[in-house]
């Protein structure tokens, strides 16, 4: 059972979620320490995090870990690691239930927090929490079918034991555009298989990652067990990666940095014994194909939400629409005006749609795609910032005429940029939909059988939707994660992701007695 999402139709909601948003404001700018064992540790050396909807507003000032303090944190996750991984499944499940129960009491305060921190609207934050809640349930469930004894290949005279046992210390390395439920999906996943974890979240996304450390501790895990690391990726993020003390790195986030992580994790450093295990979850270019006998109604809506909500940061956001040409103009004139539509605004406005990008360095680089798209394809709609806003907002934007080799059609650009591509032939739609090094989500909109038929076979893509929108995955109803160069493949929220964090012995025995032990030589 999925938790719910906030019906924000009702009065009592809107006013209660407005209501956690003036006292979120009230309580700014938050401190944010480090947390190794019992400690917590505010440094010196901070990160100032402002409200993206508004530069002017401290959100936080984000303490700022070192290569000291990786090591510091993973030496206590290691030695914590024995008595933890011996503590029972229902007791280590039973904890994350406690969490779980904590982040339902505190659900809006905590989407509170993504709006002021990241920028979410309403509605993608109260999604954000309600996921993270779905993965401290689901996991907890799932590891009952991973650490049962089995008997397998029984022979008389032998006994075969297969067992799967947790991999040790580790590190969860996330991003900031699903701030707490990736983070808590990753840390959920790795601590109830019996690991233990120091958590890196994103610079920008550094308040939310500590109330979750903070509802861990809370709910019952014990000190050495969790420890949370803020800082800056490629400093702190990095030591951790490299260390010979980690077993595992569970990592989201951008495929530079990803193939970065998969390359150093690669070669074992001094002192390590073992090798190291890597989950990378990474970017997409995601396409939604729409058929000649497509419902426009539906596709036009699916699209726009794919492309634009959160402002285009989203893995799963649509980038690219694969139009059929008959149909292109009708389809074209309709989405530019659902787009016009999108209401742009401060992220705490509840009627905001479009809000701002996460911060100004995302700005910068994605009005820069914008300008450069423009010598690349034709520019059909950009949407117009209000004057009045003073936050990292970017309208937005449909390009049309796009070649299919250009950066446009090729690359992740995160932010509210959709390229529009025709294709002659649905066999040419499938080819551009799989023209590119991403596979991560995909989607058609057809009432067409075999070609959703054929889409089934040859979109080759981590998740594909047909006839909805192309974000928005739940988890244990939709395993989300990419192939190819999105990601290794193994699907968060679905029943192979808990085997990443462990690994099986075999144990075999002869049972066959020859003769009797000797009382004395
Ligand atoms: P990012 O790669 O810049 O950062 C992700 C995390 O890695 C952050 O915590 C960052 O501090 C850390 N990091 C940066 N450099 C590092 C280094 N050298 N060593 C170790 N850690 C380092 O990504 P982002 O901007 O936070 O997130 C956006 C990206 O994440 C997009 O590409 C998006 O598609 C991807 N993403 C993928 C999924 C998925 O499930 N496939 C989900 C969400 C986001």
């Amino acid at each position: 059972m999925n938790e719910p999402l906030t019906d924000f139709a009702q009065e009592s909601n809107r006013a209660a979620f407005g209501e956690a948003i003036r006292r979120t404001k009230s309580s700014l700018p938050k401190e944010v320490p480090l947390i190794i064992g019992t400690k917590r540790l505010h440094l010196a050396r901070r990160l100032t995090r402002k409200n993206p909807s508004h530069l002017s507003e401290i959100v936080g000032h984000i303490s700022l870990a070192d290569p000291s303090h990786a090591e510091e944190a993973l030496a206590q996750a290691e030695a914590a690691a024995g008595s933890w991984c011996r503590l029972s499944i229902p007791a280590r499940a039973e904890i994350f239930q406690r969490a779980a129960a904590l982040m339902r009491k505190r659900r809006f305060e905590l989407a509170a927090w993504e709006v002021l921190e990241v920028g979410k609207s309403w509605m993608e934050a109260d999604a954000d929490v309600a996921e993270a809640i779905d993965t401290l349930t689901y996991y907890p469930q799932e590891i009952l079918r991973w650490t049962q004894q089995t008997l397998v290949g029984q022979v008389p005279g032998e006994k075969n034991i297969y067992q799967h046992e947790p991999l040790g210390p580790g590190v969860v390395i996330s991003p900031w555009n699903f701030p707490l439920a990736i983070l808590t999906g990753m840390t959920t996943a790795a601590l109830v298989a019996g690991n233990t974890a120091v958590l890196k979240p994103a610079e920008q996304s550094s308040i939310v990652g500590l109330h979750l450390a903070e509802i861990l501790l809370e709910a019952g895990v014990p000190p050495g067990v969790v420890h949370f690391l803020p800082g800056i990726g490629a400093e702190v993020g990095e030591t951790l990666v490299r260390s010979p003390r980690v077993h595992w790195i569970a990592f989201t986030g951008s495929k530079v940095v990803g193939l970065r992580i998969l390359r150093l994790a690669a070669e074992p450093t001094e002192g390590q014994r073992h090798l190291k295990r890597v989950i990378a979850e990474m970017g997409g270019k995601n396409g939604i194909i729409v058929d000649e006998d497509a419902d426009l109604d539906e596709a036009v809506i699916g699209t726009a939400v794919s492309a634009f909500g959160y402002q285009g940061q989203k893995c799963s956001a649509c980038s690219r629409v694969i139009v059929l040409e008959s149909i292109a103009d009708r389809f074209l004139k309709r989405l530019v005006e659902t787009t016009r539509s999108l209401p742009i605004g401060p992220a705490e406005e509840p009627g905001t749609v479009i809000g701002p990008l996460v911060d100004e360095e995302a700005f910068g680089r994605v009005r820069k795609a914008i300008e450069e798209g423009k010598r690349v394809g034709r520019l059909l709609f950009q949407g117009q910032v209000p004057d009045s806003l003073d936050g990292t907002f970017v309208g937005p934007v449909i390009f049309t005429e796009v070649p299919r080799d250009s950066f446009l059609a090729q690359e992740e650009i995160f932010g509210p940029v959709l390229a529009v591509l025709t294709a002659r032939s649905f066999e040419e739609a499938l080819a551009i939909a799989n023209g590119v090094p991403y596979a991560l989500t995909g989607g058609l909109y057809s009432r067409h059988l075999s070609h959703i038929e054929q889409a089934q076979q040859e979109f080759q893509v981590g998740n594909l939707y047909i006839n909805r929108k192309i974000t928005g995955a739940v988890v244990g109803r939709q395993p989300f994660g990419g192939l190819r160069l999105s990601g290794t493949g193994h699907k968060a929220g679905g029943p192979d992701y808990l085997l990443q964090f462990l690994q099986a012995r075999t144990i075999t025995e002869n049972t066959l007695r020859h003769g009797f032990a000797p009382l004395e030589e």
